[in-house]
């Protein structure tokens, strides 16, 4: 099982933290990795509110050996000063998938 299937196989288990809805069949996309750390973005089916998840693997049978889903877009809109925020508060926040989505 790749880190991406596992991750699909527990959305069930959590609810969107904006509508409250299922994360079952979220949209899971691959942003990097480093080491044994891989930076996981999921997007809400229900209202596409978009999660960042930093998944650490140690002492895992889970592969995170995935290739990035898409090669970056160089025309792509600059990243805006709130997602830098966004995205630094949750990583400072040491987040993980309990932290990030409630539970149902
Ligand atoms: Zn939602």
């Amino acid at each position: 099982m790749n880190l991406l299937e596992f991750l699909r196989s527990r959305a069930p288990y959590y609810s969107c933290m904006n509508c409250g809805d299922s994360m079952e069949g979220c949209h899971l996309r691959v942003l990097g990795r480093a080491g044994q750390t891989t930076l996981v973005q999921a997007t809400c089916r229900h209202c596409n509110h978009t999660v960042l998840l930093q998944i650490q693997l140690s002492g895992s049978s889970i592969s995170a050996d995935l290739p990035l889903e898409q090669p970056p877009d160089p025309s792509a809109d600059p990243i805006t000063d709130d997602e830098m925020i966004d995205l630094h508060q949750q990583l400072a926040a040491d987040s993980n998938l309990s932290d990030l989505f409630s539970r149902r």
